[in-house]
């Protein structure tokens, strides 16, 4: 309740800071690192202290039009929104979680369960490193954003910095790094038979280093000569809120 207040306030403060009309708001879209019920109403996170989490508690707090969606979701759709309305692909979010969108025919998937895109706990390596959702050898335990980070006194853009500059210990990490990201690529393209786009904290940072990754991807896989399926997200920052907020605008649209 206390968090759902402290939301509301900032978004207040945030829209008067603005200038913006309060009458021409659409509403407020809210991403958040979980899965939603399928109404939208409850959020579970593994990340968060929130179980069951009500969402219309941060709803009567904005006083706004609001809707949640799950952060990776909401970055595919940003990614999608002003594109080919008939592309195909899967996005692949790597932040300091990981997730992703599978987007069909210009849809975003939900899956059966809600977990469609949940990327982040595709097993690579049984006997890999505990993951926080129990199981070994996850994809987030070798490629969340802060195992590289926290090389670098916990700045991302410092990390790359370094690498760029030819630090040793840098170059070993992300060798690591891209190869785990490889494989991962690899059972994607694989399983959908489309692009792959590279998002999320650490997809800001690829350009330098895509063709690195796609000739680790295309070492893997006897279809693809080069990995030029590989694409690095469109928008570099923010994705999941821009989505978030998109999502409203997209509904005013189609109201028209
Ligand atoms: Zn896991």
């Amino acid at each position: 309740m206390r968090y759902a207040k402290s939301v509301g306030e900032q978004v207040r403060r945030l829209i008067a800071d603005s200038g913006a009309d309060p009458a021409r708001i659409l509403g407020a879209g809210i991403s958040l690192p979980g899965i939603l019920s399928a109404d939208g109403s409850l959020f579970n996170t593994d990340v968060l202290p929130a179980k069951n989490y009500r969402t219309a508690t941060i709803g009567r707090a904005l006083d706004l039009p609001y809707l949640c969606v799950n952060d990776a979701n909401a970055a595919g759709f940003a990614e999608m929104w002003g594109s080919d309305s008939g592309r195909n692909f899967v996005y692949l979010s790597l932040s300091n979680t990981v997730g992703g969108a599978i987007v069909l025919s210009g849809h975003v998937s939900a899956g059966d369960t809600r977990r469609a895109g949940e990327f982040g706990h595709i097993s690579l390596d049984r006997n890999g490193p505990l993951c926080y959702c129990g199981q070994k050898g996850c994809l987030y335990t070798y490629c969340n954003a802060a195992n590289l980070s926290k090389r670098a006194g916990g700045e991302l853009s410092e990390f790359f910095r370094l690498l760029a500059a030819g630090d040793a210990a840098m170059r070993k990490v992300w060798d690591r790094y891209l190869d785990k990201l490889a494989q991962a690529v690899n059972i994607l393209r694989m399983a959908f038979d489309c692009e792959v786009v590279v998002g999320g904290y650490v997809g800001a940072y690829m350009e330098p280093h895509i063709d690195a990754l796609r000739a680790r991807a295309a070492a893997l896989n006897s279809f693809e000569a080069d990995g030029g399926y590989i694409r690095i997200c469109r928008r570099r920052t923010e994705a999941s809120a821009a989505g978030a907020a998109l999502l409203h605008i997209d509904a005013f649209i189609k109201t028209i």
